[in-house]
């Protein structure tokens, strides 16, 4: 141990998805299914929006919570996409990034020790961010046979008297998974039953390409216990604005807030401009966007079935995620393998935790042009295999 280092931050574990990225980025050829990003550049009104409000000289800091102007907005469009409804003055938080709004959600309810239980695979964040909230990560995994859908059985089975909160995303990421308001029931009957508060990441809810998407804090008796967490990183393809939002009641919010306020300050001006243009006019671009995404996920599930490659059909989100047990290689071999032999990017299954072993991220905000050469170079591999 360095004893200049905190042992809370030491015992965190650098991410996994680094190592490929920078093998890949010294190799010439690559094609790159490994970055969880839009490949669409920000719509030209929401840029332009935030260029004349630099222009117009609104370079100040905003209100800690965001512009009320956007807050407002945000909470017409919950309302509108999502029958959610939040009070823009006191239950709506701008933040930076949705990565922000988990990192303080978890530091506003986490005493040393207290539990978070974690439906993986999941975002890489998640758990490093309970940890550093001096929580504890709890996994508690999903698998294609069951569609990457959360389990209530193994979610109650993993509840201690030490579980705080359970920590969900639909549409998922890495899986494109997603769950249907039944389902969501059985999750928001335990969260009642053994009082928990719920992270609902719903940063991928308006790439739903199969089913309209339900808001966990819609479900009856849940808004009052929920942490809904989303951003404009990806229906907007604005992910280095830095901008994403956070819906929770009073108590919460105000916590957050506090935390917000003193390590952050607001987020930046320039990008809440674009981001007030974005909720007002840029719905039409959001559509185009999921069209495009929806297109490419059908392409990407019929041409892995032809070459053999067992995918489950991803309801949302840009990734695939694919079974590569066949092959008897773990995730880590099949993506080096890949890599090195077949010149793919893509992201080794068991870096999203558990479940995710046996599996490849493949995500398919790339050109059809890429995806094509993709697909014949991953069906090149199996062939040797
Ligand atoms: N949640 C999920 C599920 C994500 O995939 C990502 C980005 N990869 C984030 C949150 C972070 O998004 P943001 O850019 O808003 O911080």
């Amino acid at each position: 141990m360095n004893s200049r280092l905190s042992k809370r931050v030491q015992s965190i574990q650098p991410s996994g998805i680094r190592r490929f990225f920078d093998l890949a980025s010294k190799m010439d050829n690559i094609i790159s299914l490994g970055v969880g990003e839009p490949d669409f550049v920000t719509p030209w009104i929401v840029r332009e929006a935030s260029i004349s409000s630099l222009e117009r000289g609104f370079t100040a800091y905003t209100a800690n919570a965001g512009l009320i102007e956007l807050r407002r907005e945000i909470a017409v469009y919950m309302e509108r996409r999502f029958s959610v409804s939040y009070d823009p003055e006191n239950e709506i938080l701008v933040t930076i990034g949705a990565s922000e709004a988990i990192d303080i959600g978890m530091r506003a309810i986490l005493d040393e020790g207290d539990e978070v239980i974690v439906v993986e695979p999941s975002f890489v964040s998640y758990a490093p961010l309970v940890q550093m909230a001096g929580g504890v990560a709890v996994p508690v995994g999903t698998s294609s046979e069951n569609d990457f859908k959360a389990s209530a059985a193994l979610i109650e089975a993993a509840i201690t008297p030490k579980t705080k909160a359970i920590m969900l995303c639909f549409p998922n990421n890495p899986t494109g998974s997603t769950m249907n308001a039944a389902e969501m029931k059985e999750i928001a009957e335990i969260a009642e039953r053994f009082d928990l508060i719920v992270f609902s990441d719903e940063i991928y809810a308006e790439l739903s390409y199969d089913e309209d998407h339900v808001s966990f804090a819609s479900l009856p008796n849940m808004r009052e216990r929920t942490i809904l967490i989303s951003g404009f990183s990806k229906a907007f393809a604005m992910t280095g604005w830095r901008l994403g939002y956070v819906l929770a009641p009073p108590d919460l919010l105000a916590a957050m807030l506090k935390i917000h306020q003193y390590s952050l300050m607001c987020a930046p001006t320039m990008a809440q401009y674009g981001a007030l243009e974005a909720m007002q006019s840029g719905m039409d671009d959001v559509e185009k966007m999921k069209q495009s995404y929806k297109q490419r996920r059908n392409f990407i599930v019929k041409s892995f079935a032809e070459i053999g490659l067992s995918c489950h059909t991803p309801g949302g989100a840009f990734y695939a995620f694919p079974s590569i047990a066949s092959t008897g290689l773990t995730s880590e071999q099949f993506a080096e393998k890949l890599l090195l032999e077949e010149r793919v990017a893509v992201v080794p299954g068991h870096v999203f935790g558990a479940g995710g072993e046996g599996h490849i991220r493949c995500s398919y905000a790339t050109s059809m042009d890429n995806l094509e050469v993709a697909v014949e170079r991953i069906g090149n591999l199996l062939q040797k295999l």
